[in-house]
């Protein structure tokens, strides 16, 4: 076995360049033309089969061992966020409004760099790996359905699936590691309640859609404080309500949009009625009627316990035993859920934060940074996992 932390530490400059490159010129989910352009230039310099437009933007790049074997994808994202980058830095967003704001800068630069070290040491490696760059995680449809829909998982079959995020909650030297849930489901809700409108002196001879609106906002928070086993994280917020239009009229419709983040697939399927029949029992109590949608988004993120203790096993030997640790659950999303319907695998957090460096902000804010020390780790992380799978 090659020395692995040595190769990755020498890719920093490489790594660093690449992030900060990509940094510079980011792009919104699917027109990532530019760096879907350098992702397969730089895949086919390792002598990968290179395959583009998968789901429009994505790239597949697939490495065949010398020896047969099992299938391992490992995934990166390469889209930015519509935010205005507010960090004074030299590698600065060079594009007004867009903004790598999630890191995914990070990730593709630190697969490419994977990629660059398992290619050269092909000759030892039983099976495939396939390279995965996936446009558009951002955005509700999400870039990972529709490449698994063109194929990815198959041609070689993908047997086991990894990817990271650098994540602004774990410091840097750490590798956050957990088995079972790790991320919600995002799914969407919109209500509207009707009723009759009328003059606000006389009420009685109207339905007051706002009243009955309020009073389903109310009841909707009785779902987790009341409804759901206080252990099982679940979270109904509701974002907007819109009612009326003058202070002396009766609104004769309110409106509202929600989010419910779940981790639990039975409670998932549970959640559109749970949430009917509060609106009904209110609508039917105060006069009212309504309409009711709820939008699946993308599934929870959820850890296949096997592959994760292969890959808490390849985290200790980049940092060590006692910097991997459990980041607990994060109600955000993420859309390599998708891929982990398909095959077991495992997603993991890496440290990023430093705050002696000034590096202290979340994912999504205008001054996100990383600590690119951990570039190599990433890298490390990716290589050791692929070998790990393939060759154990
Ligand atoms: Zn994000
Ligand atoms: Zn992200």
């Amino acid at each position: 076995m090659f020395d692995i932390k040595r190769e990755c530490s020498l890719l920093f400059d490489e790594a660093v360049a690449l992030r900060r490159d990509f940094h510079r010129h980011p792009e919104l989910g699917f027109r990532e033309v530019r760096t879907s352009g350098i992702v397969a230039e730089k895949l086919r310099e390792c002598g990968l089969e290179v395959t583009m437009g998968v789901n429009k933007t994505g790239v597949v790049g697939l490495l065949r061992g010398p020896q047969p074997g099992k299938t391992v994808l490992l995934r990166a994202d390469m889209d930015a966020l519509p935010v205005s980058e507010e960090n004074d830095c030299d590698y600065r967003s060079e594009v007004d409004g867009v903004m790598h704001a999630c890191g995914h800068d990070a990730h593709t630069a630190m697969l490419l760099m994977a990629a660059k070290i398992l290619s050269k040491h092909r000759d030892g490696i039983s099976g495939n790996i396939k390279f995965v760059f996936q446009p558009s995680e951002e955005y509700a449809t999400g870039g990972a359905q529709g490449m698994i829909s063109e194929g990815v998982m198959e041609n070689p079959h993908v047997d086991a699936v990894f990817g990271q995020h650098v994540w602004s909650s774990v410091p840097f030297g750490k590798i956050g590691v957990r088995p079972g849930p790790l991320m919600a489901s995002p799914d969407a809700f919109t209500i509207t309640i009707r009723g009759k409108g009328g003059h606000g002196s006389a009420p009685h001879l109207g339905t007051d859609a706002l009243v009955i609106g309020a009073h389903v906002v109310l009841a909707l928070q009785t779902l987790v404080s009341r409804e759901i086993d206080p252990l099982n994280p679940a979270v109904v917020s509701i974002g907007t309500f819109t009612s009326g239009t003058v202070m002396n009229a009766i609104p004769s419709q309110a409106s509202m949009t929600g989010t419910i983040r779940l981790v639990d697939p039975v409670l998932r399927k549970e959640m559109p009625n749970k949430i009917e029949r509060i609106v009904k029992g209110v609508c039917e109590a105060f006069r009212g009627e309504y309409s009711f949608e709820y939008i699946h988004e993308y599934p929870p993120t959820i850890n296949d316990p096997q592959m994760t203790e292969l890959a808490k096993q390849a985290a200790e030997e980049v940092v060590g035993e006692g910097n991997v640790i459990d980041p607990g659950i994060t109600m955000s999303a993420e859309d390599f859920s998708y891929f982990l319907q398909e095959a077991p695998g495992s997603f993991l957090f890496l440290g990023i934060a430093n705050p002696d460096k000034g590096i202290d902000k979340n994912n999504h804010h205008p001054q996100f940074d990383i600590d690119e020390d951990a570039l190599p780790l990433g890298i490390e992380l990716l290589v050791r996992i692929a070998l790990k799978y393939l060759n154990s």
